[in-house]
């Protein structure tokens, strides 16, 4: 070939190749925080999905996994997924789809299903970021050998309306932390994300009684129920997959654990809705070799991971990349998915 050519034979090639973008959605909801930057407002999910209609072929993440198995992936076929479990996958998310006929899976953390707590990264942020008030310092011994913790919070001991209003626009994605609250729960987030869940919640428990607030849940941060779950898998359209027991980022746990977690969710879904359940995600997106080679051991069919990349026809069926998802007018939404597509 002439050397001239070969970047546009080599971009025709990328550009008509088989290609799958995976969407990465938590919550379609307008909560009062979002530092994860995990909701899309309704309004924006229902323009996402008319541009999806458009933009190429909606397919489930199963026939996703069984294009890849059997080499038959197609061109520009997207997958819609759903991480964590929030009830407004239930309320607000699956009739919307079901309007554009559009299917989804949705994975699950099956120890959070039918308990009366909030995820713990959400009450972390309700309690440093929206109390009203708080004492002016803070020492904590944190579980798991991980260490002391101090915090000086003078001025801002009362949260003020302009306190307040920062720490609803700040997105720790794209911002440093805007005030000390702010950088006091950044710090215990990165603290906690590596213990196990009954040491994050030990810790949520001495800061409840340190800002003096009793346990109270809101139910919008809690998991769908196991009937709001059965629902939802009646549905064609809708898959429920497995992502985890407890929600540890796996790649700081040992083997033995990884596979209990990925087993004990998987075996608790299918026993509640009767199901077979073949798809993971892993949380946090936290996951190395070792992590892939236990979920193809223990018989998934694919697993998805967080790292923003398409999925091309010899990809690694349990390292699946996936695209998050902000909440965007359909016009940017169309920008990043011709983005991601060209990529
Ligand atoms: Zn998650």
């Amino acid at each position: 070939m002439r050397h001239w050519l070969r970047p546009y034979v080599q971009r025709a090639r990328r550009h008509f190749e088989p290609k799958a973008l995976v969407l990465m959605y938590h919550r379609v909801a307008e909560p009062d925080t979002d530092t994860w930057n995990l909701a899309v407002s309704p309004a924006h999910f229902e323009q996402h999905l008319r541009v999806l209609r458009q933009a190429g072929t909606v397919i489930s993440a199963a026939e996703l996994a069984e294009r890849l198995r059997t080499r038959t992936l197609r061109r520009r076929s997207i997958a819609i997924t759903f991480d964590d479990g929030y009830p407004d996958n239930h309320r607000a998310a699956a009739p919307l789809l079901t309007r554009y006929g559009l299917p989804a899976t949705f994975f699950i953390i099956s120890g959070q299903v039918g308990r009366a707590q909030e995820f713990w990264s959400d009450e972390l942020a309700s309690l440093v970021l929206l109390t009203e008030r708080l004492p002016a310092t803070l020492a904590l011994a944190l579980p798991d050998g991980a260490g002391h913790l101090a915090a000086d919070l003078p001025a801002e001991q009362l949260l003020t309306p302009a306190l307040r209003r920062q720490h609803q626009l700040w997105r720790a994605t794209e911002a440093a932390p805007p005030t000390r609250r702010a950088a006091l729960f950044y710090e215990l987030w990165q603290r906690l994300q590596p213990l196990p869940a009954p040491s994050q919640q030990l810790v949520l428990e001495q800061l409840r009684a340190w800002a003096g607030l009793p346990a109270t849940v809101r139910p919008a941060h809690q998991s769908m129920s196991w009937r709001q779950l059965r629902e939802l898998s009646a549905s064609p359209l809708f898959t429920i997959g497995a992502h985890t027991a407890t929600h540890p980022a796996l790649a700081y746990h040992p083997a033995a654990v990884q596979a209990h977690e990925m087993a004990a969710s998987r075996q608790a879904l299918q026993a509640a809705l009767g199901q077979p359940v073949e798809l993971l995600a892993y949380p946090y997106g936290s996951c190395n070799a070792e992590t892939f080679a236990i979920a193809a051991q223990l018989g998934f069919k694919a697993a998805f991971t967080t790292a923003a990349h398409a999925v091309g026809p010899t990809a690694a069926p349990h390292s699946l990349g996936r695209f998050q998802v902000n909440d965007w007018d359909g016009d940017e939404f169309r920008r990043r998915l011709r983005q991601w597509f060209a990529g």
